[in-house]
């Protein structure tokens, strides 16, 4: 589904006007974050005329996107569960323009995700129809040392001009996503990330908005039952990391896994699994919702052993998202257990395809 972003955001804030009790001031800025002793307690805020005040609260919720501005001025004594920076490794790079086409596109109702040999692996190709004549394309990437020097912007024009020739340029975007599992702990003291700040992004398809939205919500539900229990600390929302991890964490995981299987064999390697009909689109619902992550192996093994390595690849990547969405859902129900999950978790995550 392809939404109107700004009436999507004009439309939440909206809904925040009518609750008396909520003040929007869309000019301030965070610059800092106040911290007594081992817990967050507020905001330094820089206003339009350049001056500073505190904000003060019982529990922060970082909404910044990637950016984290809460996030990342946490320090040691608040928590060491939550990284302040998001690795460049873990991110993803992205360009999208929305285009308007002469006559009507071959793409109506469509979103199409792919990989293209034009482009440094693990790099992909969108395009999303927005309308009869208009059209969402942009290509991002997971950086890596290959990749990093590549201009993300010149790909996707490179591209633009040989899908869509004639294309009109309406609007042209560039920024950073996270393209990693979600942030092991996204609670501290008096402390919640949300959305990008959290890294909720799907590594495989770019889709943030749902996730942020989603967490949004989750962590509301979380902060009213601590604030009615007059509790603001790290335990009280401790419930929050569980629920995303459940909900989020096989999404990361296949991305996680299918990063490292892009990396690891070449697209036109990759594209010789669709074009012999070793994985069909039906099969790749079924690994997106997990509810047989084997199909594309099992039955068809056969097929595939004419290529024995990427038969292993491709058995080791669903197993790796596989065994990713098992520990997600173990995701320790108290913080004191926490450490012990996280070495597994990143044991996982270093696996190699
Ligand atoms: C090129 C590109 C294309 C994308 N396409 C899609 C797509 O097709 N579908 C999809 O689902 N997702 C897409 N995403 C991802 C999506 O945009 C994000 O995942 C989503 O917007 C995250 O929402 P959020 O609320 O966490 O953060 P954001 O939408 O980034 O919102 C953060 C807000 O915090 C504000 N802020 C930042 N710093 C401060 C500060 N210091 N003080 C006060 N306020 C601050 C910002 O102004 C902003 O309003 C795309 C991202 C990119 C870069």
């Amino acid at each position: 589904m392809a939404i109107d972003r700004l009436k999507y955001g004009q439309r939440l804030l909206k809904s925040l006007v009518d609750y008396p009790w909520i003040k929007v001031y869309s000019k301030y800025k965070v610059v800092e974050t106040l911290i007594k002793n081992d817990k967050v307690i507020g905001c330094k805020i820089r206003k339009s005329d350049g001056k500073h005040v505190n904000i003060y609260a019982n529990i922060v919720a970082d909404c910044s996107g990637v950016i984290g501005i809460v996030r990342r001025n946490l320090n040691p004594k608040v928590t060491s569960k939550i990284p302040n920076k998001i690795q460049k490794h873990e991110t993803i790079i992205s360009y999208r323009e929305i285009i308007k086409t002469k006559t009507k596109h071959q793409y109506q109702k469509q979103m199409r995700i792919e990989a293209r040999d034009e482009l440094p692996p693990p790099g992909y190709f969108w395009i999303f129809s927005k309308g009869i004549k208009t059209l969402n394309v942009g290509t991002g990437w997971l950086i890596n040392d290959q990749n990093k020097h590549v201009n993300v912007k010149k790909s996707l024009i490179k591209l633009r001009k040989k899908f869509f020739p004639d294309a009109e340029v309406i609007d042209g975007a560039g920024d950073t996503l996270t393209g990693r599992l979600p942030l092991y702990s996204m609670v501290a003291n008096g402390f919640i990330a949300c959305g990008d700040a959290a890294a909720l992004v799907n590594p495989i398809s770019g889709e943030g908005h749902g996730p942020a939205l989603l967490s949004a919500f989750y962590a509301s539900i979380v902060i009213e039952k601590a604030i009615r229990e007059q509790r603001s600390d790290e335990r009280s929302l401790w419930e929050y990391n569980i629920t995303i991890w459940n909900l989020y964490g096989y999404d990361g995981g296949l991305g996680v896994a299918v990063q490292k299987l892009l990396n690891a064999i070449p697209f036109s390697e990759f594209s010789f699994l669709f074009e012999k009909g070793i994985i069909t689109q039906k099969d790749v619902d079924a690994i997106m919702d997990s509810y047989n992550a084997k199909i594309p192996v099992v039955g068809k093994a056969l097929k595939l052993l004419q290529r024995p390595k990427m038969l292993i690849k491709v058995i080791k990547t669903l197993y790796l998202a596989e065994r990713i969405k098992k520990l997600a859902q173990q995701y320790p129900e108290d913080p004191d257990y926490f450490a012990k999950w996280q070495k597994k978790i990143i044991r996982l995550e270093k696996k190699k395809i």
